[in-house]
């Protein structure tokens, strides 16, 4: 007996989500936020997470957490959260929920990959719609195709994973009033976007907001969370593994969000460091930068394989998109230092 024999096609089809080794590396290939909290901080956490119960399971809905949350995020009265290991799971159990038979998932292409490996893993009909050839949104045309395909989930990545486009919000709101099921904003990167549509929840009842403490510096504990309708929150509740949100990650996330001014004052120097970085590259010649609102840049170069593996001899990991995007790097925007080393190491290879 072989896996083909017995796995599902479509997943032995796939390929796995691929994370390059990084050790010694500039890591310059996972959006992380590229530093940690302060020591003093850091001895603080750790005695508070000394004096967790490791023999408890966690608390099945973290309402500590959930509460907390809620505040520090301008969660709209009314609206409630789903906590996630990750976003990822999220997204994997909004798709579970959903997955009536014959039911379509829809997002503009390229975008983050999970939307469309949890396609596959739900059995949802996965229905990319090319963004346009700068990576904007074709709201009119991603529209036609919504009232064609009818699918009972959007999401949009506001700001896009891997371009960095931000759609326009009028865009976003139209695609919301049109959708004919569920549409989740995927706001992954809203700290370096500097908008969000969590006030419009109100507003709409398809709309969900999903978001994530990963990029704010929190990558490591696996946090994200979903807010919306508590109706709609209830149902998904069902598919949601029990023990989602482990107890170290429950105290380490309680600890850090009431101290949450020292993560915004790093996202506030990450992108100040966005500009500067931007400003450098897009001064290198056979370099083409596209406009990011998040912390990292898809940037197009002549061959990206031999960049990637250029920079990457030179100790400086990115993200090849290859073929995803042709000749398409991603590069996550790191320190001063870190940034001063990838530019020098362009230099060498370009
Ligand atoms: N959404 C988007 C758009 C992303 O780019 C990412 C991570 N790269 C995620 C969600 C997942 O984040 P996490 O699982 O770390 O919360």
């Amino acid at each position: 007996m072989k896996p083909e024999d017995l796995v599902r096609p479509e997943i032995f089809a796939l390929s796995a989500y691929a994370v390059a080794p990084a050790r010694g590396m500039v890591k310059l290939d996972a959006m992380e936020n590229p530093y940690r909290l302060p020591p003093a901080m850091r001895r603080e956490l750790a005695e508070r997470l000394a004096a967790v119960e490791l023999n408890r399971y966690p608390e099945p809905n973290a309402p500590r957490l959930r509460e907390l949350l809620i505040r520090r995020m301008q969660v709209p009265a009314g609206m409630d959260l789903l906590l996630g290991n990750g976003s990822d799971d999220l997204i994997q159990i909004v798709a579970l929920a959903l997955a009536r038979p014959g039911a379509a998932m829809m997002y503009p292409s390229p975008t983050f990959v999970m939307y469309s490996m949890n396609a596959t893993f739900s059995g949802m009909r996965a229905i990319p719609v090319a963004l346009r050839e700068d990576f904007s949104f074709d709201a009119d045309a991603f529209i036609a195709r919504m009232r064609a395909e009818r699918p009972a989930l959007v999401f949009l990545a506001c700001p896009n994973n891997p371009t960095g486009v931000l759609y326009p919000r009028a865009d976003v709101r139209r695609v919301i009033e049109a959708a004919p099921g569920v549409v989740v904003v995927d706001e992954a990167y809203h700290v370096f976007a500097g908008e969000t549509l969590m006030d419009d929840l109100p507003r709409y009842a398809n709309l969900f907001v999903l978001r994530t403490v990963s990029k704010l510096g929190l990558a490591g504990i696996r946090l994200g969370y979903l807010a919306g309708r508590p109706e709609w929150l209830a149902q998904f509740d069902k598919v949601r593994q029990v023990y989602n949100v482990n107890v170290l990650t429950q105290a380490a996330a309680l600890f850090v969000l009431e101290r949450l001014d020292v993560l915004e004052a790093q996202a506030a120097e990450i992108r100040a460091e966005r500009e500067r970085l931007g400003s450098a590259l897009r001064a290198m010649q056979g370099v083409t930068v596209f406009p990011s609102r998040a912390n990292f840049f898809l940037v197009r170069v002549r061959d990206a394989v031999r960049t990637y593996e250029a920079l990457k001899r030179q100790g400086v990991l990115v993200r090849n998109l290859h073929p995803a995007l042709a000749n398409c790097l991603r590069i996550t925007v790191g320190t001063p230092d870190e940034n001063r080393i990838l530019l020098n190491a362009l230099k060498e290879t370009i």
